[in-house]
């Protein structure tokens, strides 16, 4: 058996309105050369050309899968939304939420992006691959039941989680979030649930504004089963590995899942344009290496990476080759070329004691 890398050459043709950066184009603010959203196609397509050139994906099992069907979508979106959606993208594209416009097909392509993490979970749990990655685009994970933001359209996790509980694949979940900013849509989705534990490290106060506080634990019958690790700005290397190890882990141990999703956002990385912390490609394959010894403790390496933010088109080829390495334990390296630069010039690449301080008192307060 093989990691399975799910991806379509069709979700990099989803394309975003007239923005530069976040910003809406218009007075001061001077269009990009390239043009539209930061959440590029760029990223993903470079991505997928590195691990072509370097030959990993020949030893990787390619496959793309089926839109997710409208049964499916229904498990997460009201048919209202869903209706709304399909109407807007069949007249020219529009915008439905914050931050997240789509042009004409923008509903064909998201349906694409939730089928293929519906289909890794799927061929992940039936046994058929190792482990998987799903290049999904557009992302997902700020995405509520209705309401779109942050560039998500549907919430493309919280889909395969709940077909893979619908075709009893599964009876409970971990979605690791460890892109920059708050997993609110996975949140959102069950945040009064038992069966599905969400935990979300991102750096406090970034995005969505007031959203992802520490206090935020569940409710009802979910009350514990909602971790957020407000972490502060320039956190790096061992302050991410610090938080996995002493928080993370410790918590999808005791829970006891039958499989773990992470959501990958590569917006945590040092050069990324929307975000203020200092992990490095190393970062991300140490995370990766963790969760993937943690899934083999706890639900037989059942362990499924679906793709979130990460804007930097330079830099997420190397961050998102490194995870790969480490879930198929891949020889063929991608040897990431800011690594030196990034040590010598980012103290933070190393765990301050303030940081230190700041997250252990979260575990404290969160009875860790
Ligand atoms: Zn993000």
């Amino acid at each position: 058996m093989a990691t399975g890398f799910f991806w379509d050459e069709k979700t990099f043709w989803h394309a975003g309105g007239n923005y530069a950066m976040t910003l809406p184009l218009g007075g001061l603010v001077q269009p990009l050369a390239a043009g539209g959203l930061p959440e590029s196609p760029e990223t993903k397509r470079r991505f997928k050309n590195l691990i072509d050139v370097t030959g990993l994906s020949a030893e990787l099992d390619m496959r793309s899968a089926a839109p997710a069907s409208r049964e499916e979508l229904l498990r997460i979106h009201p048919a209202a939304y869903l209706d709304q959606f399909k109407a807007t993208s069949d007249t020219g594209g529009g915008e439905l939420g914050h931050h997240a416009p789509f042009a004409s097909g923008g509903y064909e392509i998201a349906t694409l992006s939730a089928g293929l993490a519906t289909q890794a979970v799927r061929d992940v749990l039936r046994g058929d691959l190792t482990n998987a990655y799903s290049l999904s685009r557009p992302p997902g994970h700020h995405c509520e039941p209705d309401k779109p933001m942050g560039f998500c359209l549907l919430a493309n996790i919280a889909i395969a989680v709940e077909a893979a509980l619908a075709e009893g694949r599964a009876k409970r979940i971990v979605i690791l979030d460890w892109d920059v900013h708050h997993g609110n849509g996975s949140q959102a989705c069950f945040y009064d649930r038992d069966d599905v534990l969400t935990i979300s490290l991102h750096q406090e106060g970034n995005y969505p504004l007031d959203s992802g506080h520490l206090a935020e634990r569940g409710a009802g019958a979910g009350e514990g089963f909602n971790l957020n690790l407000p972490l502060p700005a320039g956190l790096g290397h061992e302050g991410y590995l610090h938080a996995i190890d002493h928080v993370v882990i410790p918590q999808i141990t005791a829970f006891a899942p039958d499989l773990i999703i992470v959501a990958c956002g590569y917006d945590c990385a040092a050069p990324d344009p929307l975000a203020s912390m200092q992990a490095m490609a190393a970062t991300f394959r140490a995370m990766t290496e963790r969760m993937k010894a943690t899934a083999e403790d706890v639900c037989d390496g059942k362990l499924v990476v679906v793709h979130e933010g990460g804007y930097s088109e330079v830099y997420v080829p190397f961050c998102g080759h490194a995870v790969l390495e480490a879930m198929s334990e891949s020889s063929v390296h991608a040897p990431d070329p800011l690594e030196r630069n990034l040590k010598a010039r980012q103290p933070n690449a190393r765990m301050l004691a303030f940081q230190k301080q700041l997250i252990d008192d979260m575990a404290t307060e969160l009875g860790i």
